[in-house]
């Protein structure tokens, strides 16, 4: 058992313990990689990349799985999940890092694992490893996400173009006011993707870490550093490009 190096993880604390590789060359044909999480122990699994769930249910064989259907095309998928776990419906927009649930023994498995897939829009296996080193990638606009996820967030017109109308809905997000407002999902995995691993977990809440990141954004981006994302601040106005 060896552990995977990766850059888009599929377990939330990060420590991939590969225990069955994809092979499809052989004849003995695995069409995902088998992981357990770190301290070879059970873990939560997250999304790879953003996306839009395409199937959340059961089958005899995947236990209780979800697939995440990317810009691509490409379709992610998670299997074995525990029972009662799987926080995620179809429909659902799902942003990377997004808990999707627990790692479960359900379906044909014999032990406690996530079987992680990649599939093409012909639903052929694809080997899931290039994805997981971010070698390949769903090709994830993250720009224009995080502007679609502030325009649904603020009911402004969707078209993952900022402009005047869409600065004007946007309100103010700190750690006192609007904390757990759904555009913090949005700011947290833009803020991600720009490189602010200080963000922490996508967890929809603007909490202490949080807060970090964003005093980090201000000072790279001369706002008023205080944490506080308002449009007085300039700080919208940085993180939607029209300054
Ligand atoms: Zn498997």
């Amino acid at each position: 058992m060896k552990i995977i190096e990766v850059k888009n993880p599929v377990l939330k604390k990060g420590v991939h313990y590969l225990t069955q590789d994809y092979k499809t060359r052989e004849k003995n044909s695995h069409n995902g990689m088998d992981m357990i999480g770190k301290g070879k122990a059970v873990d939560e699994i997250i999304a790879i990349d953003n996306g839009v769930v395409s199937y959340s249910g059961y089958s005899k064989t995947a236990g209780y799985y979800v697939e995440i259907k990317h810009d691509n095309n490409l379709i992610s998928r998670y299997l074995h999940m525990k029972k009662g776990t799987v926080k995620v419906k179809k429909k659902d927009v799902i942003i990377k890092g997004q808990l999707i649930g627990t790692m479960g023994n359900t379906g044909n498995s014999t032990g406690a694992h996530l079987h992680f897939a990649v599939y093409d829009t012909k639903r052929n296996a694809l080997d899931p490893l290039p994805y997981l080193q971010g070698k390949l990638n769903f090709n994830s606009d993250y720009f224009r996400d995080f502007v679609m996820g502030v325009q649904t967030s603020f009911g402004a017109q969707v078209d993952g173009i900022a402009g005047p109308e869409t600065l004007s809905k946007t309100i103010t997000i700190s750690a006192k006011a609007n904390r757990k407002h759904q555009v913090v999902k949005y700011l947290q995995s833009y803020l991600n993707a720009l490189g602010y691993s200080e963000v922490g977990a996508v967890d929809g809440i603007a909490g202490p870490k949080f807060t970090k990141a964003i005093k980090q954004f201000q000072k790279d981006n001369n706002c008023v550093v205080d944490g506080v994302i308002t449009k007085q601040n300039k700080t919208w106005k940085k993180l939607l490009k029209l300054l």
